[in-house]
């Protein structure tokens, strides 16, 4: 399997604190990555520097495959993404990552078909075609029924598989998810966790996720082990 996103010799720094202290990843196609160590060890910092909303002070993050206009995907384009404009930053975000946050992190004023509707609407998707595609997720993810329904209407599991319709509509090539199933019980951690590997793995995107739960991170995989801001394990599954 082929690498699809890389960080060199990370490095980041708050001000006497060292939340990363030479990080090597690579995350490869298709593949599910868990980031778990003790709190405060770097886990957040490392994926949102992977995901290009944290600089780091050192280093480099690779991100292969700068799409064409026709959506061609040269194999081997690697492209420095640490050290991009804000604007080309956060049009790559929109374009090539999904996110999921612990709180689902849905508007709260608007139905779970537009929530996961908007994502694709920011890329320039006209909103009717927008919400055809959103619906579409809805029965895959076991959310049948409730495309009208507001956040606040969903339980905590259901808006977690709302926020995976969002990651995943726009056909990312890599997810991130932090602490996706930190909210849930440990029934629901299950099934979420679940849909999130197996939806991400269909789409062909690649999953770094960070989480405390060594379940959650079963599911995946491989898993890093992060200490003081450094790599300190790794261990591989063989999922099928
Ligand atoms: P984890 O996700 O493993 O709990 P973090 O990556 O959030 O760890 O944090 C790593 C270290 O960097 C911690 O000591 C934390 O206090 C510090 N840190 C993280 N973000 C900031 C920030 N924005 N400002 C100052 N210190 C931060």
């Amino acid at each position: 399997m082929s690498t699809v996103l890389a960080g060199h010799g990370l490095v980041k720094k708050y001000g006497s604190t060292t939340a990363l202290a030479d990080v090597d990843v690579e995350v490869r196609e298709r593949e599910s990555l868990a980031i778990m160590g003790p709190s405060g060890s770097g886990k957040s910092t490392l994926l949102h520097t992977l995901a290009g909303i944290v600089r780091p002070d050192g280093g480099q993050v690779l991100l292969r495959g700068e799409r064409s206009e026709t959506g061609a995907t040269p194999a081997e384009a690697w492209g420095r993404i640490d050290n991009l404009g804000e604007n080309r930053l956060s049009a790559l975000r929109r374009k090539r990552y999904g996110f999921v946050f612990q709180f689902g992190q849905l508007l709260p004023e608007l139905p779970a078909e537009e929530n996961v509707a908007l994502a694709l609407m920011l890329n320039g998707v006209p909103r009717k075609a927008a919400v055809e595609r959103a619906r579409r997720w809805f029965a895959p993810l076991g959310l049948e029924g409730l495309e009208h329904r507001r956040p606040g209407q969903l339980s905590g599991g259901q808006a977690q598989r709302v926020a995976i319709a969002r990651a995943l509509v726009g056909e990312p090539d890599v997810v991130f998810a932090d602490e996706p199933t930190g909210a849930l019980d440990q029934t629901t951690s299950t099934e979420v966790v679940q849909l999130l590997t197996s939806a991400t793995r269909d789409t062909g995107a690649a999953l770094v996720m960070v989480t405390h739960d060594a379940d959650v991170a079963a599911h995946c995989d491989r898993i890093l082990q992060v200490r003081d801001g450094r790599i300190s394990g790794h261990s591989q599954f063989t999922v099928a």
